[in-house]
Order: structure tokens, then sequence, then C-alpha cells
């Protein structure tokens, strides 16, 4: 298994464990409901990790990850929310990553 990305903020995981998983890329995500439990640990320790588990898998999960961030870098933050589960999405997708449904 390896970690191919974290981020706080978890739409931006589910989303690319969605597009790893379209790929046919098993994945796994860690600390996904650690957000209101964070404790003792330093806020970063609790962010949502996006572990691939075959490492075979690695370059090509890694060249997701890196568009991702580059299309992050210029969408940014929460942009919509969805209409059919309230989800909030990133202005770079088009699909909200709970349920799917097309941005309006
Ligand atoms: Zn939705």
């Amino acid at each position: 298994m390896k970690l191919v990305y974290k981020s706080e903020q978890r739409f931006s995981v589910n989303h690319l464990e969605l597009q790893l998983n379209q790929l046919g890329i098993k994945t796994l995500i860690k600390n996904e409901f650690a957000g209101g439990a964070a404790g003792e640990l330093s806020p970063i320790d609790v962010w949502p990790e996006l572990w691939i588990l075959e490492d075979t898998h690695e370059q090509l999960a890694l060249k997701i990850v890196a568009e991702h961030e580059q299309n992050q870098q210029k969408g940014n933050d929460i942009d919509w929310f969805c209409r059919s589960c309230g989800e909030a999405n990133g202005a770079q997708f088009e699909l909200c990553w709970q349920c799917q449904t097309v941005r309006n």
C-alpha cells in the first residue's frame, strides 16, 4: 500500500478516489471520519489520506494526483453544493463526489 494524497478537504480526497476507482485502481481512505476527534494530534495528522492498495498502480495514481493538484490551484476550494445531497464540491468538478449528480 502507498499513500498518494492527503488533503484537509474531504471532498477533494473523495473525488480523487472516485477518479482512481474509475481507472480500476483500488483505494483506501484513512482518517476519513477523524475530523471532529483530533484530540491531541496536530491537525495535519488527521487529514483524510488516500492510499492505493497495489503498489504497481503508483505511477498512474501519482499522475492523476498531480493533475488534480494543478486543477485545484486553478479552481480552489468549495465552489458549488450538490442539489441532490448537499455536499460541497470544488469548482473543477463536474460531478458530485458523493452521489455523482451532474453539476447544475
Ligand atoms: Zn451529491
